[in-house]
């Protein structure tokens, strides 16, 4: 064994200790194979020599060949700078240089030939390449065969003598003491079956490319392998963790499903909810442990997929937990069914944080021995000192706002670990929930309840208040309500909440005739409830707020959402404040309202918005806009990945082979014991070991 991971990146011939540090710090790069692992992130055609009378405005990297003849120091302070004047016989161009002056000036001799590579800029009438790449003739073998690298660099790297250039000087060096030969990674049925590059071959190639074709499948390689490992390692943690766990078997169908279902239920369910209830119903009968993420857009109807799912859990002598991020969403779950369930006899408690202590006294025990069936909460829930007699089921809304920690803290509620539902409304995208939620099952309700008139969204600049505010009217006269939403950014409240207060001042001036209220983060429990009360029984007509209404809160009368700074969003955040309108039977309005200066990005998220409804859409443009790693909800639960070279945006496909290609490994040895998935084992050791506790994605 070479034992790549091991060796610092110190001992090899150029680095030393101040540069492996510097390594270390700025691109991670510790040990030999970390090197390996860095990959330049664009390659540019160097095939071509141009002439120096060719060169004109506007054109890309371009690489000349010729003699610096003059070397020239001018300026003075930050514009002392060397110029060095180039030519191949047909013109003359000059090099620039700001840093490393007398460096380079050494360094390049006059008169002998080079090879220069950089962006000519014009400069008067003459044109100049700041800070070329310059290459000896003799490198030119090296170097010139077509497609130069490029790596990532940052200042810091580039004050130690660490640009792009060293970085490949460095993989050259590597390469070569190592003989171009590496360790395989994958076991021989798997690159039998997937007809790939070899490691060595691949890693040789995505730094110094043999042609363009040759790198595209280096890098498909590449991409497969680090998809692979990590599917294969999700897999590997849900099938141990299957069948460590058994679940609490659900078997029964009984009265109180079957009640409610035929006596108390007010409508049909759409046939998605019908299939995801048929799938719960077979996960929590077959003996294992549950653990499912529910996916629907905001308004498909998850609280009544999860009112059936607790109903089964009683029907099996157990009991069930509904837990919301926010205490408005607890009340209004709590709200919610009990008004589903009149009728029946079904304890429901509700345990917040406000909860009185009077009342907590009495509620605890009550949870404790088994006689509040559904117990509807907010984190309160997960307090050591709640306790259940036998919790069977727990759900949890909204799943982007807890943390890991906190959801496997419910599974010590039980002696057994209760089944878990993850209910939530930012539609992951398929490739992502595969990658981050590879080991829970997932449902999908990909249908709105009847009836819905989509919600038609429109964009209008934040000088033309007056048409705004007629709009808002005309809607209120026909009986609707309105919500006023405002951003909030970390870190910059004050000024947020000044906004807020500002535009509560005005809308309380311009709708003198109406009822405006306001929560906001800021406010105690007690009054965000009484305002948010206001609005939800109809006094208020408009309800102000920043982003605390995000999530779940329901107000069918409501029909138009403004968003203001609209560009402050992100996308999927924008569908989901969206959400909270359009579920009357009346037609419903999001106004995005922005100012006029935009981005090209933020056009394109206000356009998006404007011309999409479906929640997974968004979630894709999301993604592609803004890289996975930013993706709201995965950023918030800290489960951002950190890939290399695979790109979940683009990637799909490959994701999906690797996926099954794990699949398949397993299917045969499941605990990678063979002789010929050794390597696999091994590898997943290297990954994975010094990471974090995989086991708790969940
Ligand atoms: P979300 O998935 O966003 O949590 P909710 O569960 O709050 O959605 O449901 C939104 C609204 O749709 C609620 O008023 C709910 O009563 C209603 N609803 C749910 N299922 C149906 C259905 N099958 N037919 C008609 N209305 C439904
Ligand atoms: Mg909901």
């Amino acid at each position: 064994m070479l034992d790549l991971d091991k060796r610092s990146i110190m001992y090899l011939p150029g680095v030393g200790p101040k540069r492996a540090e510097i390594l270390k710090k700025e691109a991670g790069i510790s040990s030999f194979e970390d090197l390996l692992f860095y990959f330049p992130y664009k390659y540019i055609d160097r095939s071509r020599f141009y002439k120096v009378n060719e060169v004109e405005g506007n054109m890309p990297f371009i690489q000349l060949r010729g003699k610096i003849v003059l070397f020239d120091i001018v300026g003075e302070g930050s514009a002392k700078r060397l110029i060095g004047k180039f030519t191949d016989g047909t013109g003359v161009i000059d090099l620039v240089w700001f840093k490393g002056i007398s460096y380079t000036k050494e360094r390049y001799k006059l008169d002998t030939e080079y090879i220069v590579f950089g962006k000519p800029t014009a400069f008067g009438s003459t044109y100049n390449i700041v800070h070329p790449d310059i290459d000896s003739l003799d490198q030119a073998d090296q170097v010139a065969k077509g497609l130069t690298p490029y790596y990532n660099t940052t200042d810091r790297m580039k004050k130690a003598f660490l640009p792009s250039r060293t970085i490949q000087n460095l993989q050259y060096t590597l390469l070569s003491s190592l003989q171009w030969q590496l360790p395989e990674t994958l076991s021989a049925d798997v690159l039998g079956r997937i007809g790939m590059l070899s490691m060595a071959e691949a890693i040789r190639n995505v730094h110094f490319p043999e042609s363009v074709h040759k790198l595209r499948q280096a890098q498909l390689r590449l991409k497969f392998d680090e998809l692979f490992f990590i599917q294969l390692k999700i897999l590997r943690t849900a099938s141990l963790r299957k069948r460590k766990l058994k679940g609490i078997p659900f078997p029964t169908v009984g009265e109180y499903f079957h009640t409610f279902y035929k006596e108390h239920l007010p409508f049909a369910l759409t046939n998605a909810q019908k299939r995801v209830v048929r799938e719960i119903r077979a996960d929590m009968g077959s003996g294992r442990q549950m653990n499912r993420l529910l996916q629907g857009d905001v308004g498909s109807g998850k609280t009544l997929v999860g009112l059936l799912s607790m109903l089964l859990a009683l029907d099996n002598h157990c009991q069930a937990c509904l837990m919301a991020p926010t205490e408005i969403l607890a009340a209004q779950h709590y709200a919610t069914i009990c008004h589903f369930l009149q009728g029946m006899e079904v304890k429901v408690a509700l345990l917040t944080g406000s909860t009185r202590k009077k009342e907590r006294e009495q509620l605890l025990p009550a949870i404790a021995e088994g006689e509040m069936q559904i117990v509807i909460g907010t984190h309160a829930l997960i307090e050591e000192s709640v306790h259940f007699q036998s919790l069977g089921l727990a759900i949890i809304d909204e799943q982007h706002r807890f943390g890991v920690e906190q959801r496997a803290k419910l599974w010590t509620k039980n002696a057994e670990p209760p089944h878990v539902l993850v209910m939530t409304a930012t539609p992951i995208p398929r490739t992502l929930a595969m990658t981050l939620y590879g080991d829970l099952d997932v449902s999908v309700i990909d249908e709105l309840p009847p009836g819905r008139k989509p919600i038609r969204t429109l964009h209008r600049y934040d000088n033309k208040k007056a048409e705004l505010y007629a709009f808002l009217r005309s809607e209120i006269q026909k009986g609707r309500q309105v919500y006023v939403v405002y951003p909030l950014i970390e870190g910059n409240e004050k000024l947020d909440y000044k906004d807020l207060e500002a535009g509560f001042e005005t809308f309380k001036e311009v709708f003198a005739e109406y009822t405006v209220c306001m929560v906001h983060g800021r406010m105690k429990a007690a009054d965000k409830e009484r305002e948010m009360q206001k609005f939800v029984s109809g006094e208020a007509q408009i309800l102000l707020a920043t982003t605390v209404i995000e999530v779940g809160v329901n107000v069918p009368n409501a029909s138009v959402m403004v968003i203001e700074s609209a560009e402050r969003f992100g996308l999927s955040q924008l569908h989901q404040l969206r959400g909270r309108v359009g579920r009357g039977a009346e037609q419903s309005y999001c106004i995005l309202v922005s100012s006029y200066k935009l981005s090209n990005d933020t056009r394109k998220r206000l356009e998006i918005m404007v011309n999409s409804n479906d929640g997974f859409q968004i979630a894709e443009e999301d993604l592609r806009l803004r890289g996975h790693g930013d993706l709201e909800g995965t950023r918030q639960s800290g489960e951002g990945l950190d890939l290399k070279i695979a790109n979940l945006a683009t990637d799909g496909q490959i994701l999906q082979y690797a996926r099954e290609q794990a699949m398949e490994v397993l299917d045969k040895d499941p605990d990678l014991l063979s002789e010929e998935h050794r390597i696999l084992s091994e590898r997943l050791k290297t990954l994975f070991d010094k990471q974090k506790d995989w086991s708790r994605i969940s």
